[in-house]
């Protein structure tokens, strides 16, 4: 997962920027750039968390102007590599960040490689580029509109070319890509809590299929829509977990939403305990829900050392282990307790089984997991990190030795039809837990 900002006709663009992606962390920890454009363009792109690669006084100095794109970058497809992407094109520089992941991306790769392409990352995003130079068109903005018509699958991008900034989003809606006011300019980030920490006003959602170009010279935004028919399936595991619980995405405020899954998981699931611990922070907002609906006491039962990233970062199984281990620690509570833990997803099932294994050790009689979220089942094709159906715990194991597996006394899931009632409103991709992937994935050579 990615998150990205754009900036446009703010002075110091760069700085709001760097501040911009800060409020995105949470959307990727492995890297982080900007590029910024006044008549040429700057880059830094660097490993590591926005705060150590992006130093106040460094920034503007590097990178001037008053436009300017940002990327917090977690792999997805195509292994680490760089955040935001930069290239000399014909008609001029050309930048860009990507939140998403191409369906078609194998597909164009082997192609354009067969034509000479040369690719120097091998992450999804840098298809655009190429197609982009290869493909004709009245201007550069109307060449990159042809590009993102011929492309598949999730993408929410921010892009700098011919003194313009262009946003766009797929005609899906995969992936979540807000707008606001800032000073005489426009803001564009991921998430609406990057656009409150900047001090945006008038925040929207990007409409899927759209297209927004901010001219610098003439100083107008113009709207287009990408061919592809419009049909929203915007992720529902960005309400579950991924995204911040302060941002607001269609009118809904995750937390709320969040709250409500708890709420409904305690309808669908209740069992009897003295406590209701939420796994930090990932199951934070859905167990007061859950406790709140159940009548059960709400407990910070366990700890999370804050000083390191979350477990799925690391990229080695090896170093997920440790991680996990160095993550979490129980509070003195659990002695001959009942226990209900609730976390919003289970993956592979490390953190599920560290935790529990936590608990028993700290003296808990009983030990009831509760998921907020249905099984995931399937591994997420459009940007979400979740690797493939063999090493997805329940793409392969059952409930009952999931939870043979991560130590619990019982085990239950959120259903698909409980997550969409607490969810309200329509248009969610779900595939991760259906298997009914909305875009097919284009291997074809
Ligand atoms: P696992 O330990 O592999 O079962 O992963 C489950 C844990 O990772 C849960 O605590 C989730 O909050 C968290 N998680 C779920 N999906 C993701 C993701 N795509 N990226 C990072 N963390 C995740």
């Amino acid at each position: 997962m990615c998150g990205i900002v754009g900036i446009y006709n703010v002075p110091e663009a760069s700085k709001i920027t760097a501040l911009g992606i800060h409020g995105l962390q949470h959307r990727g920890q492995e890297g982080a750039g900007i590029i910024s454009y006044d008549k040429e363009f700057h880059s830094q792109n660097a490993y590591g968390l926005v705060d150590h690669i992006f130093s106040k006084d460094k920034i503007i100095e590097n990178l001037p102007g008053n436009m300017a794109i940002g990327h917090v970058r977690y792999s997805t497809s195509g292994g680490t590599g760089a955040a935001t992407i930069f290239y000399n094109l014909d008609f001029g520089g050309f930048a860009l960040a990507h939140n998403g992941d191409f369906t078609d991306a194998e597909y164009w790769r082997e192609k354009l490689s067969k034509e000479g392409a040369i690719f120097q990352t091998n992450t999804d995003t840098e298809i655009i580029p190429h197609l982009l130079a290869r493909t004709k068109g009245t201007s550069p903005v109307n060449r990159l509109l042809k590009v993102l018509n011929k492309v598949n699958g999730a993408f929410s991008i921010v892009a700098l070319l011919d003194n313009k900034l262009v946003i766009a989003r797929d005609s899906n809606g995969f992936r979540p890509l807000v707008i606001g006011r800032y000073k005489e300019g426009y803001v564009v980030a991921s998430e609406s809590c990057s656009l409150d920490l900047i001090g945006a006003t008038d925040i929207k959602d990007v409409e899927p299929g759209e297209v927004i170009v901010f001219n610098e010279w003439s100083r107008t935004k113009e709207i287009y829509h990408l061919d592809k028919k419009v049909k929203k399936h915007f992720c529902i595991f960005e309400y579950i977990y991924f995204s911040r619980p302060d941002s607001v995405i269609d009118n809904q405020l995750v937390y709320d939403v969040r709250k409500r899954i708890g709420e409904e998981l305690a309808r669908e699931t209740y069992i009897d305990s003295d406590m209701v611990v939420p796994v930090p922070d990932s199951g934070m907002v859905a167990a007061l829900g859950y406790a709140n609906q159940s009548k059960i006491p709400f407990e910070l039962g366990l700890t999370r050392n804050h000083y390191i990233g979350r477990t799925f970062i690391e990229p080695t199984q090896q170093i997920r282990n440790l991680g996990v281990k160095l993550k979490h620690s129980a509070m003195r509570l659990f002695k001959d307790k009942v226990i209900t833990i609730i976390d919003d997803s289970i993956v592979r099932g490390t953190t599920a089984k560290k935790i529990i294994n936590l608990i028993r050790t700290a003296g808990a009689k009983e030990i009831h997991m509760r998921i907020s979220s249905p099984s995931i089942t399937g591994p997420c094709w459009y940007g979400i990190d979740t690797p493939n159906r063999k090493e997805l715990i329940a793409g392969t194991s059952s409930v009952k030795e999931i939870k043979e597996f991560i130590g619990a006394d019982s085990l239950k899931y959120l259903s698909v039809e409980g997550l969409h009632r607490a969810v309200k409103g329509n248009g969610f991709c779900n595939a991760c837990f259906t298997g009914d992937y909305p875009v097919d994935k284009r291997v074809d050579k």
